[in-house]
């Protein structure tokens, strides 16, 4: 599998970035400030901040974006999808991520608004991730970014996105959206290696050559798990489900345990590095890290 090297310089060991999104009120923006402190010591290849389809929450992603590049050490990556908003509209975001010195990103169609579907004139009318891809790169060469490498990332669905259910369908269009441009691919969440293990195999014999980073969640409560599930396309695993139950709904310590498992067999298997879901905690993403030994030194203890 293809290293990713986003820094330019050889890992030696095995890599890990974030994704947060923004807060919705006044008090969870504070507990989001110290989180990312946090994870910004930890030393991520980029942290990045989900954007919310229609442009429903652009001010507070860019804020966010904003805060990472001026109080943090962490490499901002900014996710922009295109449902709902024309072309000019999607550009105009770019240009407002790279005048706040924000040069990567993640580019997705986004879903159809809440209770629509795949008919709907919003979804119809937008630009595709692959043309986003495109899009992204257009700005770039008009704006070429001073102080970050300015990377391209696209979304990877190991179990299939819901729309297609369909490996070939899916790793064709990966590959439309490498050959586009993308530089590397963040994946759905997903709760079994081999689903990862498997995808990437296929997609790499069909022709893949970027790196797909996992995309993985330590869940703390059976609500977390449930949502989990339906994103993965897969029933979580019982076990799992059952202990989480069993500690009356709570437990984050199980989510880290089997997160810890699951990133183990990735990186075993060849994972470039993994992509924690870290839900706007540092705590529990900090516990897998500091597990899997990957944590120098210990942004909490040191
Ligand atoms: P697309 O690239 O649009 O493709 C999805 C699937 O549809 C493909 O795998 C393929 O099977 C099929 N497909 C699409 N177009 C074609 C075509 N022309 N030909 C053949 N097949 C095609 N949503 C948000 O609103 N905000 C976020 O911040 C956000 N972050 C995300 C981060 C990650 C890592 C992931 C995996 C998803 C995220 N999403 C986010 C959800 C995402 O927007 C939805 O899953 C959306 O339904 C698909 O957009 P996409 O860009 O991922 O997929």
């Amino acid at each position: 599998m293809t290293p990713l090297l986003l820094s330019g310089s050889a890992p030696t060991r095995a890599r890990f970035s974030f994704e947060v999104f923004p807060a919705r009120s006044g008090a969870a923006a504070l507990a989001l400030g110290h989180a990312v402190q946090h994870l910004s010591a930890a030393g991520p290849d980029f942290i990045s901040v989900t954007y919310g389809a229609n442009g429903s929450n652009r001010d507070a992603s860019l804020d966010l974006l904003r805060y990472l590049r001026e109080h943090t050490e962490a490499l901002p990556l900014a996710h922009l999808t295109t449902v709902g908003e024309d072309r000019d509209e999607v550009l105009r975001t770019i240009h407002a991520a790279m005048d706040a010195g924000v040069h990567d990103f993640l580019a997705l169609r986004g879903d159809p608004p809440r209770g629509s579907s795949e008919d709907n004139p919003a979804v119809v009318g937008s630009l595709s991730s692959r043309e986003l891809v495109e899009l992204i790169a257009e700005a770039r060469a008009e704006r070429p970014p001073l102080t970050s490498v300015g990377r391209t990332a696209v979304a990877a669905y190991p179990n299939g996105h819901p729309l297609t259910r369909s490996r070939a369908e899916d790793i064709d269009w990966l590959i439309a959206k490498q050959e586009a441009g993308a530089q590397f691919a963040v994946t759905q969440l997903f709760f079994r290696a081999e689903e990862y293990l498997s995808f990437v195999a296929d997609a790499e014999a069909a022709g893949l050559r970027i790196p797909v980073l996992p995309g993985l969640m330590p869940v703390s409560t059976s609500a977390q798990l449930r949502k989990v599930a339906s994103l993965a396309g897969r029933p979580a695993p019982a076990a799992l489900e059952r202990a989480l139950e069993e500690s009356g709904g709570y437990a984050p310590e199980l989510g880290v345990e089997h997160t810890v498992a699951l990133a183990r067999e990735l990186l075993e298997g060849g994972a470039p590095s993994i992509h924690l879901y870290t839900f706007n905690r540092h705590e529990q993403v900090l516990a897998v890290l500091r597990e899997l030994e990957l944590l120098t030194p210990d942004p909490v203890e040191a």
